[in-house]
Parts: C-alpha cells; structure tokens; sequence
C-alpha cells in the first residue's frame, strides 16, 4: 500500500497538556516530549512531560473528588447517565479519534476504527453495570440479626496504560472506576496520549465534576512510580509488560494499595487434525497480524499436529501473502508500521536468534521499506521448525512472527501449550467436543477459543493466569475489582431496656 499524500499529514503537532482538577495546565517546567508518526516520520504530538509536581497534584485533586467531593455519592442513575454521553460523544468524535491513534500508534486505520467503536460500547456496557450493582441482605442469621454486605467504591485509583490499543485499555477500566464512584489518575503510555487526551476533552463536555478524573501525562519514571507508590491512592489498575507489572506490584507493596494487573502473553493454539484447516488458517493470519502483532493476545504460537503442519504452513503462507500491508492511513491496509526502531530491532533479533538455533523462515523474516515510507515496517513473517525452549516460543515478540510447533499425541499438544511463564489466552482447533473440552479444563490460561480466535465482548471478564496478571476487567468483574465489600452486623427488634 503506498504512502499517504505529505499534504494530507498533520501541519502541526496536537499540543497535548494535563488535566488536574478540572484545568488543563503544561509541566510547572515547561518540559516537553514530541511524538512522531512510526509510518511518516513527522510530529503529531508535543505532550507536557510530567514530574513528580504534576503526578503528586492529580493525585491530591483525585483524593480531594473522593472524599469531599459528589462523585461518590452519586446514584447508579446519574453515573450511567454520564457514561451512555460519554458514549455518545466518542461516536461523534471516532474518525478524529482513530486518526490519532494512527498517527501516534502506527496501526491500519480500520482496525483503529473497529478500536473506537468497540471502547464506546464498553462505556455503554458500565453504564448498564452502574445501575445494576447491588450488595446482599442475609436475614437468617438468628431472630434479631440483619447482615448487609455493601459495595462502595475503593477510592482513589491509578489506571496507567500501553500504547498498543490506548484508547480501547483506557476504555476497560476509566468506565468501570467511574460507574462504581472512584475518582482516578490516568497516565497514558509517553508514546500514544493523544486520544486518552481527547478522552479527557470529552469527560468534561460530559459534565465529570472536577478532579473525579485527572491526566497526567509523561514517562514511569517519575509518573507512573508515584502513582504507585503514594499513600493517597487505594488502588492501582495497570496495563503493559509482565517486568513493570512486578515492579509496580513491589512498588504498591509499601502502603498495601490494591494492585490490579493485564500483562503480556505467549498465547498458543492447538491445531487437531481433524480441525478445519481453512478456517484455523484465517484466523491463525489474523490473530498474529493483527495490530501487526503488538497485541497481548497475539496468536504468535501454533501447536499443529503433525500429519497436518505441512498443509495448515502452506495455506496461512498463501494467506500472508495477500495480507494488505504498508501505510496505515489508507483503509485496506491490514499491517501497518511497528512502534519504534527499537522495538523493530527487538523483533528482528527474535527472528535470527531462531534461525540460529535451527528452525526455517517460510515466509518474510526481515523488516521492509515501505514506498516513501522508511524501513519502520516489518513483513507477516513466519518461521517454522521451532523448538519449545527457544527464545521465539516462550517470549513476547510484539511482532507479525508467527511460530510454528508440531506434536504427536494430545498429552504433548497441552504439556507444550502450558509450557510459558504466561497464561493469557489459548486456541483450541478440532470439530471432536470431546478434545476442545478436554483442552479448556486442562489448559491454564484466562481466556480459551475454541474454533475462533481474538473475539471479545463487553460481556465476558478477561484477564490472565499466571505471569499474565492478576484481576479481571470486563463483565461484571471489571467494576468489581473497583469496588470494596463493607459488611453491616444490625440487632434488629427491641434493645434491652
Ligand atoms: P510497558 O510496561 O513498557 O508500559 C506500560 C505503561 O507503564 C506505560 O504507560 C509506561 O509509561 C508505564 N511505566 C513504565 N515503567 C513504569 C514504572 N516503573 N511504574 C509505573 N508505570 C510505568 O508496556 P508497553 O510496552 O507500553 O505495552 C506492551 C505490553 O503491554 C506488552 O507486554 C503487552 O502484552 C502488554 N499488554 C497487555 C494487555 C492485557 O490486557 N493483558 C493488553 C495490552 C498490552
């Protein structure tokens, strides 16, 4: 896909500053980052850089909105009211909003669209939520006994988020804190703000009170480490990579804030043979290109029997090699730019260390200059003959690398399917119920496909096992996880006297 005409790229960055207590301010200062276009090259945003100053201020202006503040002590009914308008004007705004996120993230225009959409029916899902939550009454506990178990929200939380789906992660958790009455400090990742700004913008078009939600802008150090480490904040809700999971999880240790966390995986799918070929190779081609692979539920990992490995490699090659791939603002484009040089040496690095210990590339296996484009792309690659200790099949490659497994005996497709730190979502491919049962009850992961890959719903909780994370977000446990159980011991009927 060629590139974008330079006349139709932004003039001039978007100048993006915090929101702490209802204002809009820079860095006291003056500190900036500039963002550039991972596709184009040119600036898209210039974003205050935040301190300890600005972290510290949000958080006072967050505690201040919990604990004098209305926002608590609303009713389900005005909350939801506030989120379905929130809903309301993310529509409006959408073809603006995923524009950003393309400038800023690097990722194909439709899916950036699809992103939008899908995050503004999560802010209609809570609103649902905000108006359904209830607590229990236990009225057998003897003749003159009430118990009452309340929930009332856990207070000041942090929600600090990635840069590869900023404005749908922000989405899975700003609408939950906000319907069980928590007040929040949301710190987008340095790399993609933008439209977690735009987010802000439309929060208070809205009518959010003041200080119920505050952006601070900026990098970990220092603003993502104060955020979990103050003692003003009860709760940290957190998304990104499995390392500063657990560095945020020691960090909150100190105050015994609660920690909430969405890390990365290494998500495999276990392909019978007596699977339908066709329809496991769409999805397998899907599940790794999509958000060329900066996805934490990346199918990167295919455990393929080995009658049919041979014929399953050949059908998603055919397919890769018709996957749209080049610049991201134009609508067919499937794979679209990698986030940073960095990352695209990291990837590369995965590929040759694989080939160095023995397995093949079948498909692509290098990154490719795209037309007036740069080199910031790399091509749907796939590489064959991998061996479960090798670095390619138990670490994150946040690329468009798929690896292909092969096994004999359903016994060794789990073992290997279970053999990763991680445990965020498996694929099961078979038409026999019996085997895709057999895999969900043995297989250790948050969320299991069968038959599908990389589908979601409001509806549906999701989370990870193991060194994926800990608490859920989405259904009815993404606003529990906000919310605090206060139990009520009554003595009814006559006192002594
Ligand atoms: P990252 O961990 O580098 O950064 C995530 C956020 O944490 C950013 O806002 C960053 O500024 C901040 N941060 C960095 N150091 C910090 C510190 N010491 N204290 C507090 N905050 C700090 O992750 P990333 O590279 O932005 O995102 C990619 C990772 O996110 C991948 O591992 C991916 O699997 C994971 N992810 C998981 C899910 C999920 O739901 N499980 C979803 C998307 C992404």
């Amino acid at each position: 896909i060629p590139a974008t005409n330079a006349a139709d790229l932004p003039a001039a960055p978007l100048r993006l500053r915090h929101w702490i207590g209802g204002a809009w301010v820079d860095s006291a200062d003056g500190a900036t980052s500039e963002r550039r276009s991972p596709a184009h090259g040119v600036a898209v945003s210039v974003a205050a850089k935040g301190g300890r100053a600005e972290a510290e201020a949000a958080i006072a202006a967050a505690r201040n909105a919990f604990d004098t503040g209305a926002w608590p002590k609303t009713s389900g009914k005005e909350r939801a009211t506030l989120l379905l308008k929130v809903a309301d004007l993310i529509d409006r705004d959408r073809a603006k909003i995923a524009r950003q996120e393309v400038l800023e993230s690097g990722k194909p225009i439709a899916q950036a669209m699809a992103e939008i959409e899908g995050a503004a029916d999560i802010w209609r899902y809570a609103a649902a939520l905000a108006r359904t939550q209830s607590g229990e009454s236990h009225n057998s506990l003897g003749p003159d006994m009430l118990g009452l178990v309340l929930k009332e929200p856990i207070g000041v939380v942090s929600l600090i988020t990635p840069w590869n789906f900023p404005f749908l992660i922000i989405s899975q958790k700003l609408p939950f804190a906000l319907a069980a009455g928590c007040t929040a400090v949301v710190k987008p990742s340095e790399l993609t703000p933008g439209t977690t700004v735009m987010l802000g913008e439309l929060l208070e078009e809205a009518g959010l009170p003041q200080g119920v939600c505050n952006i601070v802008l900026g990098y970990g150090d220092p603003v993502g480490e104060v955020l979990s480490t103050d003692a003003r904040v009860d709760m940290v809700s957190f998304t990104g990579s499995t390392g500063v999971g657990k560095r945020i999880t020691a960090a909150a240790s100190a105050t015994l804030k609660k920690v909430s966390l969405e890390l990365g995986g290494k998500n495999p799918q276990v392909i019978f043979a007596d699977a339908d070929l066709d329809q496991a190779a769409d999805a397998i081609a899907f599940g790794v290109y999509f958000n060329a692979g900066e996805c934490c539920n990346s199918g990167s990992r295919i455990i393929v029997h080995e009658d049919v490995a041979a014929e399953l490699v050949d059908k998603i090659v055919a397919l890769s090699r018709k996957v749209p791939f080049g610049d991201p603002l134009d609508p067919r484009t499937q794979v679209g730019a990698i986030i940073s040089p960095e990352h695209l040496d990291k990837i590369d690095g995965y590929v040759r260390g694989a080939v160095a210990a023995g397995a093949r590339v079948a498909l692509g296996g290098a990154a490719l200059p795209v037309g007036g484009l740069g080199a910031q792309f790399y091509q749907p690659t796939i590489v064959t003959d991998v061996r479960p200790e090798m670095a390619i099949a138990r670490e994150e490659v946040f690329g468009p690398v798929l690896s292909v497994l092969t096994f004999r005996t359903a016994d060794e497709a789990i073992a290997l399917a279970n053999d990763a730190a991680y445990g965020l979502s498996a694929g099961v491919w078979s038409r026999d119920v019996s085997t895709c049962l057999d895999f969900m009850r043995r297989v250790r992961a948050g969320t299991i496909w069968t038959n599908t890959w990389m589908d979601g719903f409001a509806e549906l909780p999701f989370g990870g096992f193991k060194e994926s994370g800990q608490g859920r977000e989405l259904g009815r446990y993404g606003l529990e996880e906000f919310l605090e159980v206060k139990t009520v011991q009554m003595r009814i009927g006559q006192t002594r006297g």
